[in-house]
């Protein structure tokens, strides 16, 4: 997608003044974020500052303290009655998660299921998809993974950066309207690394909306509309890549940058 019809496309996530307590606390405090259809938006900061807590609020890992998010134009977690939000049952949070795919920092493989079986399963039985629709479209990603063939294997028999790649094919068998990355390279040895983020890459180019929280700074550089740079629970400035990585206005955002380097 071209970046001006990303600006003029619609809105899949609108989160508005978002915030988090672990008891006293405070972990986001007041985040904003809106993300356009095909927009990649890379999500930078120091550990600690509240990324992990931002995603998992997306799609409701995490409850909020207060703030509301918007995908794809449904408020998440809560049913709102007037004015009061009422959490949602487990239920209900699971047929909103369908639509949001996630892929972490260690990649939450079934250990005692076959590729083909972790990718197949959760769309037979949470989009209604027979088998052999679930494994034609398995097979489909697992090529569009660089793992054509490797239906059989199982999890313990595959290097780190390939069971990345097998999550992310299972996150997208369930045809999600947005991808979520926790640092999906960081448990990854460096020589694993650009495998799965020539993936993620792919994904991008493909138009799929994405946020993603990476300390890999060339990947943000080439690959996100957008920059978001968070510290202490703030979103301490944003931009295209070029203003938040290469010309920063922040010195917080220069201090992380320098100690990224
Ligand atoms: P990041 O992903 O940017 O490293 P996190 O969102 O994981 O940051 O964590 C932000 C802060 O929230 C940290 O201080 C962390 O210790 C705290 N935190 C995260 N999850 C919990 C939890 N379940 N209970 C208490 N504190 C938490
Ligand atoms: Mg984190």
């Amino acid at each position: 997608m071209s970046d001006r019809s990303k600006q003029s496309a619609s809105v899949v996530v609108e989160a508005t003044d978002v915030h988090k307590s672990f008891g006293t606390l405070d972990v986001l405090k007041g985040i904003n974020l809106t993300v356009r259809k095909g927009e990649v938006v890379c999500l930078l900061g120091p550990s600690g500052s509240g990324k992990s807590t931002f995603l998992r609020c997306i799609n409701h890992l995490e409850t909020m303290t207060s703030g509301r998010i918007v995908v794809d134009g449904q408020l998440i977690g809560y049913h709102e009655r007037g004015d009061e939000l009422h959490e949602m049952s487990g239920k209900e949070l699971a047929v909103q998660r369908r639509d949001i795919g996630m892929v972490f920092q260690r990649f939450n493989l079934f250990a005692h299921q076959d590729v083909l079986t972790n990718i197949s399963q959760a769309p037979i039985l949470n989009r209604g998809k027979s088998r052999d629709q679930a494994v034609a479209r398995a097979k489909q990603l697992l090529k569009m993974v660089d793992l054509e063939g490797r239906e059989g294997a199982y999890p313990y028999q595959l290097s780190g950066g390939q069971q990345q790649r097998v999550a992310i094919a299972r996150a997208l068998a369930m045809e999600p309207k947005l991808m979520l990355f926790d640092e999906p390279t960081s448990a990854l040895d460096p020589e694993l690394v650009g495998e799965v983020l020539s993936v993620m890459r792919k994904l991008a180019d493909e138009g799929m909306t994405m946020i993603v929280v990476t300390h890999e700074m060339s990947f943000a550089r080439d690959v996100a509309d957008r920059v978001v740079f968070m510290d202490q629970g703030v979103v301490v400035e944003e931009g295209t890549a070029r203003d938040v990585i290469d010309s920063p206005q922040q010195e917080r955002t220069r201090a992380f940058l320098r100690r990224m380097h």
